[in-house]
């Protein structure tokens, strides 16, 4: 049973991290950027260390209080707030910024995890390397926070998703121990991998404390285009044929339906549709290679194939770098373009790539039979078979009436992509938001085996109660 911590209990903890280590949790650390969530906490805890991290976990164990690890605060599923008593402590690694070791000849950066993807981006770069986990909040996003939920971005379709450029981690375990995995090998088969286990685990077994990374070599040459094709299945196609025709050197590609764009268009001073003519659908598509005009000419043989097939009706190419820039922050603005247009009820899906055509139709008739005039905005990343599948209220509508469909809306979708062998969380995580349904939809053999692993390694219950499973 765990309780809130008294007075005894913060003055010791006030000892381990500090005067200005302990804070007031401010509103930013409550609440959940959606709304959804409003957290509670008894303090706000900025530890400057590892040990730290590990003597405040001691406390809190012996005390049997709860821990919500906090990263940047941009987490979707409202893994970072906890809303029902007892109040936890917050555990926040904004103290915990550094970048500890970069070295371009192992292609490595060892981190603490509370630096912010940016910072690791620009430490790569300063090295003349590419740390390639990208999102629109990497300004704010830690490392940490990234890899807690295991995150994607525009770049997964070549470098894969935050557990695919980690090599190793440094832990502070739900008893306290530290755990140092900060291993820099890539082959390593000594036993269960505690790396992967820790990373997608959303702070629930334990407190990523520092993490070493995989760099790669900066792409010298980057071609990029914004295509109008005419469906979700000719989307499929173009991508199929810029990967043969490219040999493999899709870097990002983005399906958009113009209803998303539109919105984009209207929330972004001063942007414009980048091609000619509207289109029911868009693409944003980047090869990335060596040779600037080797990558124009690829793109461009594989736009006209698509073209003949009448998959393509039009398009535009970067012709420098702030253009492609340009491509990308229309993509990037789709999700905060949305809080605009009212209510918005969002699901972060994955189906197999050739299944998203059969999926974004059923879901559009689900959706729209459910709640007539609700307005359907997919978009996302079609390269991991990864959508956004948003939709947005009925214009005019009461925007209260239009989130408390929320699950039924979900339900409705979910079911789908359940149907064609798909995931419920395809990149943002499980946290408070779907724990229910990960109840409904999981495998009853692997729900069981993430109950035991949670007994096992955090027998207390107090890391993230109730993100993820139950407490
Ligand atoms: C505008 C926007 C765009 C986004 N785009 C994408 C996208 O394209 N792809 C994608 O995958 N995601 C995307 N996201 C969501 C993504 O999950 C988060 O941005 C990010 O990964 C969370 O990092 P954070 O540091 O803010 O973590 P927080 O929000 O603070 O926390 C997230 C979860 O991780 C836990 N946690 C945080 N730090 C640690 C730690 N050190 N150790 C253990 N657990 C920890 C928290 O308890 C919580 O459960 C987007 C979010 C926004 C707001």
């Amino acid at each position: 049973m765990l309780r809130e911590p008294d007075e005894a209990l913060l003055s010791e903890l006030r000892a381990v991290v500090g005067g200005s280590g302990v804070m007031e949790p401010g509103e930013t650390h409550l609440t959940e950027r959606r709304g959804l969530f409003k957290g509670q906490a008894a303090a706000l805890l900025r530890p400057d260390s590892a040990a730290q991290v590990a003597e405040v976990v001691r406390l809190c164990s012996a005390a049997g209080v709860g821990i919500v690890p906090w990263g940047g605060g941009t987490g979707l599923v409202g893994g970072q707030v906890k809303a029902d008593p007892p109040r936890p402590v917050l555990l926040s690694l904004e103290r915990m910024r550094a970048i500890r070791a970069v070295s371009p000849g192992q292609n490595t950066i060892t981190v603490d995890a509370g630096a912010t993807l940016q910072s690791v981006q620009q430490a790569a770069l300063g090295a003349d390397r590419l740390f390639p986990l990208s999102y629109a909040s990497e300004g704010t996003a830690t490392i940490g926070g990234g890899l807690a939920v295991n995150s994607g971005g525009l770049q997964a379709i070549r470098y894969g998703v935050a557990r695919d450029v980690c090599l190793g981690l440094e832990v502070v375990t739900a008893e306290g121990e530290i755990w140092n995995g900060l291993s820099t090998l890539r082959k390593d088969n000594t036993g269960y991998d505690l790396r992967d286990l820790y990373i997608g685990s959303e702070g629930t077994l334990g407190i990523i404390t520092g993490a070493v990374l995989r760099l790669y070599p900066v792409p010298r040459a980057k071609a990029a285009a914004f295509v109008s094709v005419a469906s979700p299945r000719a989307a499929v196609d173009l991508l199929n044929t810029v990967q043969d025709e490219s040999g493999g050197a899709v870097a990002v590609f983005e399906l958009m339906a113009q209803r998303a764009v539109d919105f984009g268009l209207e929330y972004q001073d001063g942007a414009r549709l980048p091609v000619g003519t509207p289109s029911p659908w868009y693409v944003l598509v980047e090869i990335w290679g060596a040779e600037q005009q080797a990558l124009d000419t690829q793109l461009e043989n594989a736009l006209g194939a698509a073209m003949d097939r009448g998959d393509a009706s039009d398009a535009a190419l970067a012709v420098n770098e702030g253009q492609r820039m340009a491509f990308r922050g229309l993509r990037e603005a789709l999700s905060d373009a949305q809080t605009r247009q009212g209510g918005s009820i969002k699901h972060d899906v994955s189906v197999p790539v050739a299944s998203i055509p059969e999926f974004i139709e059923r879901a559009n008739g689900a959706v729209t039979k459910l709640i007539p005039g609700s307005r359907p905005v997919p978009f996302g990343h079609l390269g991991d078979g990864n959508i956004h599948y948003n939709v947005t209220q009925p214009a005019g509508a009461d925007r209260g009436e239009f989130i408390a469909r929320w699950d039924a809306v979900n339900r409705a979708v979910h079911d789908i992509v359940a149907e064609l062998g798909g995931s419920i969380s395809a990149e943002h995580g499980i946290g408070r938001l779907k724990r229910e349904s990960l109840v409904h939809y999981a495998d009853p053999v692997k729900l069981a085996l993430l109950r035991r692993l949670k007994a096992a390694l955090d027998p207390q219950g107090i890391m993230n109660p109730g993100a993820v499973l139950e407490t």
